[in-house]
């Protein structure tokens, strides 16, 4: 990697010591360090947290809904489930969720404008592909006569 000093403005490689200083405070998730500039000798940021975009969110899998599924996690004990504020379904699996993308692409394909295929993973697409009329469409669909919101 290279930094740019933000006193100089001058492009430099981070000597041995410099890099292996960026890799720890990278390690440890810090958003930023200091180090020297090679050419004014003045301290300058390197700063390499760039904000994550924010996780697009999948549609929810469920007939006759057309909410989102946002994933939630559990800072205390690293515990993530996916729910869905519309309908109220809930898993606690991924796979679980992508077996039930799976299915409903099968029965509604218009669905599946908004997945990408990631591997083996459904992901959300990167824009929404999906039909315009995607909302009138799934209010068509044969509502899931289910029992229970947790859906694993
Ligand atoms: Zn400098
Ligand atoms: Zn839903």
């Amino acid at each position: 990697m290279t930094v740019t000093c933000e006193l100089c403005h001058k492009v430099f490689e981070p000597d041995a010591g410099q890099a292996a200083l960026i890799d720890r405070s990278k390690a440890k998730d810090m958003e930023q360090v200091m180090i020297k500039c090679p050419h004014c000798w003045s301290h300058t940021m390197v700063r390499f947290k760039t904000t994550a975009p924010e996780e697009p969110h999948l549609r929810c899998p469920v007939a006759g809904c057309d909410g989102f599924v946002v994933h939630l996690k559990d800072p205390d004990t690293g515990s993530s489930h996916w729910a869905c504020g519309e309908c109220g379904s809930g898993w606690t699996q991924l796979s679980s969720l992508q077996r039930e993308i799976d299915r409903i692409i099968k029965v509604y394909p218009y669905r599946s404008g908004c997945y990408s295929r990631n591997g083996d993973q459904w992901l959300a697409a990167p824009s929404d592909q999906a039909p315009d009329n995607y909302d009138e469409l799934v209010e068509q669909e044969t509502p899931d006569p289910f029992e229970s919101f947790d859906r694993d």
